[in-house]
């Protein structure tokens, strides 16, 4: 059902977006990958999915913060690919800093990236979806969407703003095949939280490893991280027929993280 469909995951090419571009590429789904990544590099990475899988491929590497850039990069996909029928809004990035001190341009950046992106990114997806009769949104929340914790005051915002563009873009396309879902994980083991592992590694004066169980244990019950590709999996389920009346929903992967 899924092949020959044709997903932009923005982020592709690091951590839960590049794990979610193997997953969906396994099922015969063409890719337009996206990331922070030299041309070069990219377009290899790209020439190593169509070989890899037999799919089509196109390598974009927008930055998500300018929105002329990201109107060029569907202009590009869309007369290349087509419509694109599977969007998933994952590219994101962290700062850790109380509201005191926290910069301005890293709130900027992480409202513009997290958030407003996928604004542009919805907004230009729509119309080919409509015309379809079908479409799959998956926006990659966190459970920062949900609840808050010290020292995210940018990163909470946006994600509580993805999840209410989730549910209220959902709600305009109900009639319109298109399902639009907000995943909420815990944590995840990707290249994103280094930086806070490695602040509490020199703060606990304790090894790489033991700061991440640290880390890890601090919020969520379930003592272990993810592995990206089970979020891959996830999203997979989600563009699935299987998944066609979940819409508007904001859904934990988390250990238990939000049950408490
Ligand atoms: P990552 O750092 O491994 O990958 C981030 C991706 O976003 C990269 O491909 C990077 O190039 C891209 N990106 C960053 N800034 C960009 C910009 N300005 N323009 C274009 N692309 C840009 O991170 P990850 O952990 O895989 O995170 C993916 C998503 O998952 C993020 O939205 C993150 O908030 C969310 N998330 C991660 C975790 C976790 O524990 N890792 C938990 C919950 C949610």
């Amino acid at each position: 059902m899924l092949q020959g469909k044709t997903a932009l995951i923005t982020g592709s090419t690091s951590g839960i977006g590049l794990a979610t571009a193997h997953a969906l590429a396994e099922q015969g789904i063409n890719l337009v990958l996206h990331g922070l990544m030299g041309e070069a590099e990219g377009i290899a990475l790209a020439e190593s999915f169509a070989t890899q899988y037999s799919i089509n491929t196109v390598f974009d590497n927008a930055n998500l913060m300018d929105s002329q850039a990201i109107i060029g990069l569907f202009d590009r996909a869309t007369k290349i690919m087509g419509s694109i029928d599977i969007l998933v809004n994952n590219a994101g990035i962290q700062h850790t800093e109380a509201i005191d001190t926290f910069p301005e341009n890293k709130w900027d950046a992480i409202i513009a990236i997290n958030l407003t992106a996928a604004f542009h990114t919805i907004q230009k997806s729509l119309p080919g979806m409509k015309a379809n009769g079908w479409g799959r949104i998956i926006n990659v929340a966190s459970v920062h969407g949900l609840v808050a914790s010290l020292n995210k005051s940018a990163y909470v915002s946006a994600k509580h703003g993805l999840i209410g563009l989730t549910k209220a873009v959902a709600l305009e396309c109900a009639e319109q095949g298109i399902t639009v879902n907000a995943i909420c994980p815990g944590w995840v083991d990707t290249p994103l939280i280094n930086n806070q592992i490695n602040e509490i590694a020199q703060q606990q004066q304790v090894e790489f490893d033991q700061a991440k169980y640290n880390l890890v244990t601090a919020k969520q019950p379930l003592p272990e991280m993810m592995d990206p590709r089970q979020i891959g999996e996830f999203i997979l389920f989600l563009c699935s027929d299987s998944a066609r009346s979940m819409t508007g929903s904001a859904l934990p992967m988390d250990g238990a993280w939000t049950a408490q």
